[in-house]
């Protein structure tokens, strides 16, 4: 499933270019074009859907299963002391996680 006026359908695509640091089956990660720090970076679904709660179960649980290993290679590539995990979705319609390298000192961006 695929909406043709999708930014992030058009990565996950290919259509565009993004600076992709993971992909797999059903899932890709790319770096935020705005980062609110270094390694701001962005998990998205490969099938479009605009709200979380309306993924199918595998997915989520896939998309989060991810968003963690993703995590653990930001965290280690960043010396973070965590990784903050944002969903939003109301900028972009297409759910995505933001994931945000961060040390204990700073006091984090608002996502
Ligand atoms: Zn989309």
């Amino acid at each position: 499933m695929t909406d043709p006026n999708c930014i992030f359908c058009k990565i996950a695509n290919k259509e565009i270019p993004a600076n992709i640091v993971h992909e797999n089956e059903h899932t890709i990660a790319f770096l935020d074009i705005h980062p609110k720090a270094e390694g701001h970076t962005l998990l998205i679904p490969k099938e479009h859907h605009r709200w979380f709660i309306d993924m199918p179960d595998d997915l989520s649980d896939e998309l989060f299963r991810t968003a963690k290993q993703v995590s653990k290679m930001l965290k280690n590539e960043h010396k973070a002391d965590f990784v903050r995990l944002g969903i939003v979705g109301v900028d972009v319609p297409h759910v995505h996680i933001h994931l945000i390298p961060q040390k204990m000192a700073d006091n984090g961006p608002e996502i």
